[in-house]
């Protein structure tokens, strides 16, 4: 295998010193909105109640190569990370080839060039997709010139994009079901599909020499997990999936967000703030139907629905207060992101 000279950075930040998204003032429109943030700094819902992130956090920032806006480590010989600080991927470089794992669109010529310019006389070989998710492989169009470019799916997710095709993912040249053993330039690479995440299946992939495993959209490192544990169609699976991934012996995680790197203790912390979400809904449910009654009595039983949603949000609500308060010194964002898990994980409750 070659090695190459890590790049390391130059000057941060477009997205974290840029400028702020607009919200929607929805007060305007008179309503009572749960969720709510306002960007006026006196309205009730300012965003000034949440707090800013953490000192750790943000030390860990990976900072921004300005020349080609990206963030490029090499993290382990020939094992580049790369992140534009909202999405993550990685490239090997072997002595066969250029094996390049996600390719998200918010950086994809730019993940070509920092690629070329790592290994400016190894062919690119193969693009290996996590999930098909056009935000993590959209990118695969900067990639379409290439001639003989193995591109590797899950064959469900090859299903999936056969039948509905997403702009810039590259139709992949090979699949397969549960797993695949790769050894490109003599470096071990093992596939393993699970659920935790996507629609049809989600990839592991690991590379044990470098005791690196990538599984996309899991764990924000440093971070609670984003608003409904990452967005997930599978809840269950979700809260499965951190045991899923510490048997297995890595010591970084590329989880797919945020401009950092992951480790063990990332995703340690992650299970822990995800079961104690889980922990702190069970304890509440039993109380569901109480809460249900209060609102029925309320509206003199002439709307259910609203009586519903107020057990789902009070529940809601001693969940997230709680655990904001067990976890807002130990994760960056927790008051942002723990009412959408509590209520994520009540809806679950009431389901199994
Ligand atoms: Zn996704």
């Amino acid at each position: 295998m070659r090695t190459f000279l890590s790049i390391t950075s130059i000057v941060c930040c477009a997205f974290l010193g840029g400028a702020a998204p607009v919200l929607a003032e929805s007060e305007s429109t008179g309503h009572i909105t749960a969720n709510t943030i306002s960007l006026q700094p006196n309205h009730p819902d300012s965003f000034r109640h949440f707090a800013p992130e953490l000192p750790e956090m943000r030390a860990r920032v990976s900072q921004i190569n300005t020349e080609f806006g990206v963030h490029l480590n090499e993290i382990e010989p020939g094992l580049f990370f790369v992140t534009d600080q909202i999405y993550q991927s990685a490239f090997l470089v072997t002595d066969d080839g250029v094996v390049v794992f996600d390719a998200p669109p918010s950086y994809a010529q730019p993940l070509r060039s920092v690629i070329e310019m790592a290994a400016p006389d190894v062919a690119i070989t193969h693009l290996i997709m996590s999930h098909g998710h056009s935000d993590h492989n959209g990118g695969g169009y900067a990639f379409a010139d290439i001639a003989d470019l193995t591109i590797i799916v899950a064959k469900d997710v090859a299903d999936t994009l056969a039948a509905h095709p997403l702009p810039g993912i590259l139709a992949p040249t090979r699949t397969f079901d549960e797993k695949l053993s790769l050894l490109i330039g003599g470096v071990p690479i093992e596939l393993q599909s699970t659920h935790f995440h996507a629609e049809d299946t989600d990839v592991m992939i690991y590379l044990p020499e470098q005791k690196f495993l990538i599984a996309i959209d899991t764990i924000t490192p440093g971070e609670a997990p984003f608003m409904n544990f990452g967005a997930t169609t599978n809840v269950s699976a979700y809260f499965n999936s951190f045991d899923t991934f510490l048997a297995y012996d890595f010591e970084h995680f590329l989880s797919g967000h945020v401009s950092v790197l992951g480790t063990r203790a990332d995703v340690i912390a992650s299970r822990d703030y995800s079961w104690d979400v889980r922990d702190t809904v069970a304890g509440l449910m039993p109380s569901f139907h109480e809460r249900m009654m209060q609102g029925l009595t309320a509206v003199e039983f002439q709307n259910a629905n609203l009586a519903y949603r107020y057990a789902i949000e009070s529940i809601r609500d001693a969940c997230a207060a709680a655990v904001i308060d067990r976890w807002q010194n130990k994760l960056s964002v927790v008051d942002l992101w723990a009412d959408s898990h509590c209520e994520t994980t009540a809806l679950y409750n009431v389901m199994h």
